[in-house]
């Protein structure tokens, strides 16, 4: 069943859904002076019982994958209970989350057996003090605490993110300790290009960088390119067969990158957004109060589908709606 389709012929098995725009973190390229609220956007986060609604037609829409994002999705105090409700009652088969990992040291148990499919845990640095200076924290060793405990329990899916940095972390140096790692750790690390929104243009003239100085490490080292599969993310995955791990490369100023695009977003307060950088943000969530309405809000989302462009035009410094990620969550 894939019933959600546009007219470029792409098909969106996957949502994005962030559950909240709160995060305390202070990642200089998302919201470098922490979160600060909204007061001009009153509406409340979408609350468990909006998004049951909401998942239970996503599903019925062909979407097998959400991913439940932030802002940091772990702050909210109900976040295992909407992992929980995905998992057992909305009939979505997968549901994955991304973190910047800080409670993993605490809630490794219970993120394992609130039966969650798989983790991208968001790490730009494996020097403590490079991961401070990115972050604002000092929280290294607790997040590496609890990837060690979520291997004991035996959980598969394991992501490391990294937003690749000018002269940070983009040093041959720190390709050669994520590979150190990758050696003995059965997780897929990837860098992720530093992308421009609407709040970080100075930081991104200073910090960008293209991953192709990765992406020439890893063919000089004799790591070779994956095929990818249905629901998978934008990643272009490399193994080697010395490694346990995988290597990765998100470049979303790649010439291709819109064309393979398989996921929609929705907001932590119901704006479905067809692209990370669109202009179109129409909100859903009149259509997540009643059960009744699910018929309701598959047609409108069906129709949205027709508005999506064909490519996200960041190269031409279009940034849309798109503040900071924590809105949309990456
Ligand atoms: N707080 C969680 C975290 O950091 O993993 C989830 C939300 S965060 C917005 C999702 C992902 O977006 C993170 O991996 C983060 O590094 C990435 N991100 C945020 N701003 C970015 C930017 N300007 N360019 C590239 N990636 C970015
Ligand atoms: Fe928070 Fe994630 Fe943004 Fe960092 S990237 S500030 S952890 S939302």
């Amino acid at each position: 069943m894939e019933l959600l389709k546009d007219k470029f012929g792409r098909k969106f098995p996957y949502i994005r859904l962030s559950i909240t725009d709160v995060c305390n973190f202070k990642c200089g390229y998302c919201l470098p002076n922490g979160y600060k609220i909204d007061k001009g956007d009153p509406r409340k986060f979408l609350s468990k019982e909006e998004i049951k609604r909401l998942a239970t037609a996503l599903s019925e829409l062909g979407v097998s994958k959400i991913r439940l994002t932030g802002g940091e999705p772990t702050i909210r105090k109900d976040f295992y209970e909407i992992v929980k409700i995905l998992k057992q009652n909305s009939g979505i088969k997968k549901t994955v989350i991304t973190t910047n990992g800080y409670k993993l040291d605490k809630f490794a148990e219970q993120l394992v057996e609130s039966g969650l499919d798989g983790i991208n845990i968001s790490i730009d640095s494996l020097n403590k003090d490079k991961f401070h200076k990115i972050t604002g924290h000092d929280r290294l060793n607790e997040i590496l605490n609890g990837i060690e405990k979520l291997q004991k329990l035996n959980f598969k899916n394991i992501k490391i993110n990294a937003v690749l940095l000018k002269g940070v972390n983009s040093y041959t140096k720190d390709f050669e300790v994520w590979a150190d790692y990758l050696k003995s750790n059965q997780i897929d690390f990837r860098y992720i290009e530093l992308m421009q929104t609407g709040d970080n243009l100075e930081y991104f003239k200073k910090y960008h960088i293209s991953s192709k100085i990765f992406i020439n490490y890893l063919n000089e080292n004799n790591w070779i390119i994956q095929t990818l599969g249905r629901d998978s993310g934008p990643s272009k995955n490399y193994i080697n067969s010395e490694f346990k791990g995988k290597f990765g490369v998100i470049a979303p100023y790649s010439r291709d990158f819109c064309k393979s695009c398989n996921r929609l977003r929705i907001t932590s307060r119901g704006d479905l957004r067809l692209c990370l950088f669109g202009n179109t943000g129409i909100n859903i969530r009149h259509l997540i109060q009643r059960d009744d309405q699910t018929e309701e809000l598959k047609d409108l989302i069906l129709k949205q589908l027709h508005f999506k462009k064909e490519s996200h035009y960041l190269e031409l410094g279009e940034t849309g709606l798109t503040n900071n990620l924590s809105v949309t969550g990456g």
